[in-house]
């Protein structure tokens, strides 16, 4: 899209959140949000630009018009149905309790669970990963096909009551059966 009408405050959001400018469609003479999200997805366009302000004044939302200048926190879910990631299955290795996420950077996700021992958990074991180009959409999809199983945990980090989610209290083998039937499900994730 055309580059200088773009605001600096708008170029300087997409660089702080990792959002390429090719990312973002102008959206400006659209009639309404349906043909705004046809018009983005076969491009892999995830952030609209200039279709609607919010009361701020931001224009650069989601394909049905949530701002995410307001909404920074969409922007990872948002950026998992377009962006490659891992997908994960952790077990641990004492309880009968598995979770289930993605990240863009494994290696340093994994890190980040162990040493903030995630759900109490301190023996946490990579099962599977899976690189995809629709990690968040597979993650949701195991999240589904687990719900049944869901545990939510407090567990403290820096002193602070965190909860952790995407934790499902279920044998390490019955989580491998539910990501071996989900991720064959499609030809395509
Ligand atoms: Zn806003």
């Amino acid at each position: 899209m055309a580059n200088e009408r773009i605001r600096n405050d708008e170029k300087a959001f997409l660089e702080r959140h990792g959002i390429p400018e090719q990312c973002v469609a102008d959206m400006r003479h659209r009639a309404d949000w349906a043909s705004c999200a046809e018009f983005m997805h076969p491009i892999d366009c995830y952030v609209a630009w200039g279709f609607r302000q919010c009361d701020l004044g931001h224009r650069l939302t989601t394909a049905r018009g949530k701002c995410l200048q307001c909404n920074p926190a969409s922007i990872g879910f948002m950026k998992g149905y377009w962006t490659e990631g891992y997908v994960y299955l952790l077990a641990s290795q004492s309880e009968e309790i598995v979770k289930v996420g993605w990240s863009s950077d494994i290696e340093k996700r994994f890190r980040e669970l162990l040493s903030e021992r995630v759900g109490s958990v301190s023996d946490w074991q990579v099962i599977r990963t899976f690189l995809c180009g629709q990690p968040a959409a597979l993650e949701k999809a195991l999240h589904d096909r687990l719900v049944n199983h869901r545990e939510v945990r407090q567990y403290m980090r820096h002193r602070i009551s965190r909860e952790a989610r995407e934790l499902f209290s279920c044998s390490k083998h019955a989580a491998l059966r539910a990501w071996n039937e989900v991720v064959a499900s499609r030809s395509e994730w």
